[in-house]
């Protein structure tokens, strides 16, 4: 797919390189017949002038229009070059700002691309499972235990579905303010504990760690704070180590409110940082990449934050990992 790509982007850049050179090319070549024609024009301005005055009779009339020619050639010649540097500037401001639209323009057409590939694979696998798991329940007479496992395997994989479909509609939603944030007042410790419980059951292989302040209220809507919980704990697990530790920490600092989701991860280089908070995007190579996703969640939390007037940021963790920070200002 990024193959694809590059080729897609090869061919604009050589597209708009021929189209430069032939450009260039045309204008040097104008330049050089007008300065022929320039050249022409002076030369029978000369011949006019030896038949019509005599040198040697009138010799400061005779300087005085050869004077006047010689500056008109020269005048021309200035006009001539400084039209075709004009020319030339717009030519290639123009060229730069369309490769530029034309570019993005190709990133985003094969992102959505990414994005629906992603979007159509996600839906079908937890379909699938739970699709699966209801007909061995019809089928077969399981044991209590077996049933709760399915049972409880593909109220996961609805709640995984959920999830997905909730980013992809808030995110449509808050982008053209369909969705009304209903903000209340709402204890963010309790929500939070709630959440790491929740993934603390659903995932075995991980140590979470709980460093929250009690009592942070919050005026917030909480379906939003929770999606954005959600996402950064959701990240945490999906790009780091198994056994590896997330740590979920809240503070009050003066009149801020700061959530911070720390993973011992892979972490993020710092040309990526920025990056990541923007539609689809996701870091890396599309056929190298083993990690599920739709490249929304970032971009979810950013629409998220901006709601609620809070800062959205990534550092590195030390000696591993990231620091996803969410700074609510009161
Ligand atoms: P995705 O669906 O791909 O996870 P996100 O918008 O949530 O989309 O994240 C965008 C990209 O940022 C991801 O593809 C991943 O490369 C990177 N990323 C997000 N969270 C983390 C993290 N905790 N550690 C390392 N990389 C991360």
């Amino acid at each position: 797919m990024r193959n694809k790509l590059q080729l897609r982007l090869r061919k604009t850049i050589l597209f708009f390189g021929l189209l430069l050179l032939y450009v260039i090319a045309a204008l040097v070549w104008w330049f050089i017949s007008l300065e022929k024609q320039n050249k022409k024009m002076y030369h029978s301005g000369l011949q006019q002038l030896n038949m019509i005055v005599n040198k040697s009779a009138t010799p400061s009339l005779y300087d005085k229009e050869l004077n006047k020619l010689q500056e008109e050639y020269h005048r021309n010649q200035v006009k001539y070059a400084g039209e075709g540097i004009v020319f030339l500037g717009l030519i290639i401001v123009g060229a730069a700002v369309m490769f530029r639209s034309l570019r993005r323009q190709i990133i985003m057409q094969q992102q959505q691309q990414n994005f629906m590939m992603a979007v159509t694979h996600e839906l079908k696998t937890p379909i699938a499972i739970a699709k699966l798991n209801l007909e061995t329940l019809l089928k077969h007479k399981l044991d209590e235990q077996k049933q709760t496992k399915l049972l409880t395997m593909t109220l996961d994989e609805t709640k995984r579905l959920n999830f997905l479909t909730n980013n992809i509609l808030i995110s449509s939603q808050l982008e053209d303010s369909r969705h009304t944030v209903t903000k209340e007042e709402l204890d963010f410790s309790d929500l939070l504990k709630a959440k790491v419980a929740e993934f603390t059951n659903r995932i075995n292989d991980r140590q979470f760690i709980c460093e929250i302040e009690e009592d942070t209220d919050i005026n917030a809507d909480p379906l939003l704070l929770e999606i954005l919980v959600n996402n950064l704990i959701e990240n945490a697990v999906k790009y780091s180590d198994k056994n590896s530790r997330i740590t979920v920490r809240l503070q009050k600092k003066d009149v801020s409110i700061i959530l911070q989701v720390i993973d011992e991860g892979q972490g993020i280089p710092d040309s990526e940082k920025k990056k990541i908070f923007s539609k689809f995007y996701r870091i890396g190579d599309e056929a190298t990449r083993t990690q599920k996703g739709t490249g929304l969640g970032l971009y979810l939390c950013k629409l998220i934050a901006d709601d609620h007037s809070a800062d959205i940021s990534v550092s590195d963790n030390i000696p591993k990992g990231s620091i996803f920070a969410v700074n609510f200002k009161a």
